[in-house]
């Protein structure tokens, strides 16, 4: 019997991995630059804080969830996304009560029950931020410029930033009566799941991808036309924040995110060699979660990034992360005595931070010659009885095949000079 892992995940094998640790080191160092810190969340949680932090009517909850019931008759669901563990964290360890804003930043696995296809997994990451208690439309926009910096770390190009503003729940509810009006005016031109998307929740007409409904969509009443007072200056301070940081942006009337807890800022990030499917991520203002999970009124925004979706763009745009497989040094073993030298000559040389390696199936030099080529040595040294007894050996480079003679007792010294150069030879 042999096990296949379950549809819809992946192995994440070597050397893919190494890019995976790129972009991941990419975004701690990114991220702690902007004073963001790592949460670490649990990977599950009770069902409810989904149900509500996401929203009942979504397709996240209505379909997607991995829920489960645990021994003790707990309803449990597998995290379908961040936010809602982080302000659910924020409030359950009282960190509102210390200095804003608070800034996180988190990195893992989701798990959502989708049909497996191109760049959409069951098992997928995320990378995100949150930035919880503060409405200070400055904060927005250090928001979407990470997320920009971000993927320009990368080489990432043709992107663009599209803006909108979804209102607030004394606006909002409003523009969705003016909203849901013009749909049942134009209900036959829809299709039919916006058809029944008027009653459950108009807004999500805005985002259907149908040809059919793009005309009814274009001609629809926009938000940012029925803002309240307060949000109507919001969402110009953003504007005028991004000005100053010389981003520029489109303001789409389209954008008004499935979920039902995000408020003011909405954001997405286009990659135009994408096609269709072209959003690289989104995110916005939430500041109706913290009441919905937790019964206080506490402001947040962040961004969330698929990791898979990422390295789909990355592809897409040819671009090559600078990431190398490699080792410093392999040590080709001929006979038993060698060996036990080898061995121990290996463990001095890791231990003073070179990446070696030796044989561990007493193969011929030509065989270990070859692995050490597989691991992409930078230099090999050949190590048999005559030069133990001499205390010689000769040490290759394999980029330029160039060869010297050297001293074994003094092999970590001309390792550090080949590696390092010169300048640090003193030391
Ligand atoms: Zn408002
Ligand atoms: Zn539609």
């Amino acid at each position: 019997m042999q096990f296949n892992a379950p549809r819809g995940t992946n192995d994440i094998l070597p050397p893919a991995s190494l890019k995976w640790q790129y972009i991941e080191k990419i975004t701690r160092e990114l991220f702690a630059d902007y004073n963001y810190e790592e949460i670490r969340t649990p990977i599950f949680e009770y069902t409810e804080l989904f149900q509500r932090g996401i929203g009942e009517v979504t397709d996240i909850v209505e379909k997607e969830m991995y829920t489960f019931e645990d021994k003790g008759g707990r309803s449990i669901t597998l995290r379908p996304e961040g936010t809602a563990s982080v302000i659910r964290s924020f409030l359950e360890n009282k960190i509102y009560g210390q200095a804003q804003p608070t800034k996180y930043y988190y990195i893992g696995p989701m798990f959502r029950y989708e049909r497996p296809q191109s760049g959409r997994f069951r098992q997928f990451h995320q990378l995100g931020v949150e930035a919880v208690g503060s409405n200070d439309p400055a904060l927005d926009a250090e928001i979407i410029s990470l997320g920009m910096r971000f993927l320009l770390k990368f080489g990432l190009e043709d992107l663009s930033l599209h803006l909108n503003s979804v209102g607030c729940k004394s606006c909002r509810p409003k523009y969705v009566d003016v909203l849901k009006d013009y749909l049942i005016k134009n209900r036959d031109l829809l299709c039919d799941d916006c058809k029944s998307r008027i009653e459950r929740n108009p807004l999500r007409v805005l985002d259907c991808k149908n040809e059919r409904c793009h005309s009814v969509i274009n001609d629809a009443p926009k938000i940012v036309d029925h803002l309240c007072g307060e949000c109507d200056e919001h969402f110009s301070s953003v504007q005028e924040y991004l000005d100053i940081l010389k981003i520029d942006y489109n303001i789409n009337p389209k954008l008004v995110r499935g979920l039902d807890y995000y408020t003011n800022t909405a954001f997405e990030i286009k990659d135009s060699s994408l096609g269709a499917q072209n959003t690289v991520f989104g995110g916005g203002r939430y500041n109706g979660l913290a009441e919905e999970v937790g019964g206080k009124d506490i402001p947040g925004i962040g961004f969330a990034l698929g990791i898979e979706r990422l390295l789909l763009s990355i592809e897409a745009q040819n671009i090559e992360l600078p990431v190398e497989k490699g080792i410093d040094l392999y040590i080709t073993v001929i006979g038993e005595n060698a060996k036990k030298e080898a061995f121990r000559l290996n463990d001095l040389l890791r231990n003073t931070g070179f990446k070696t390696d030796i044989d561990y199936l007493n193969r011929s030099v030509r065989s270990q010659m070859k692995s050490a080529d597989r691991m992409n040595a930078d230099y090999t040294i050949i190590l048999g009885e005559d030069e133990l007894k001499n205390d010689s050996a000769t040490i290759r480079n394999m980029k330029t095949g160039d060869e010297k003679s050297i001293k074994l007792s003094s092999l970590i010294e001309e390792m550090k000079q080949l590696v390092y150069g010169e300048e640090k030879q003193d030391e």
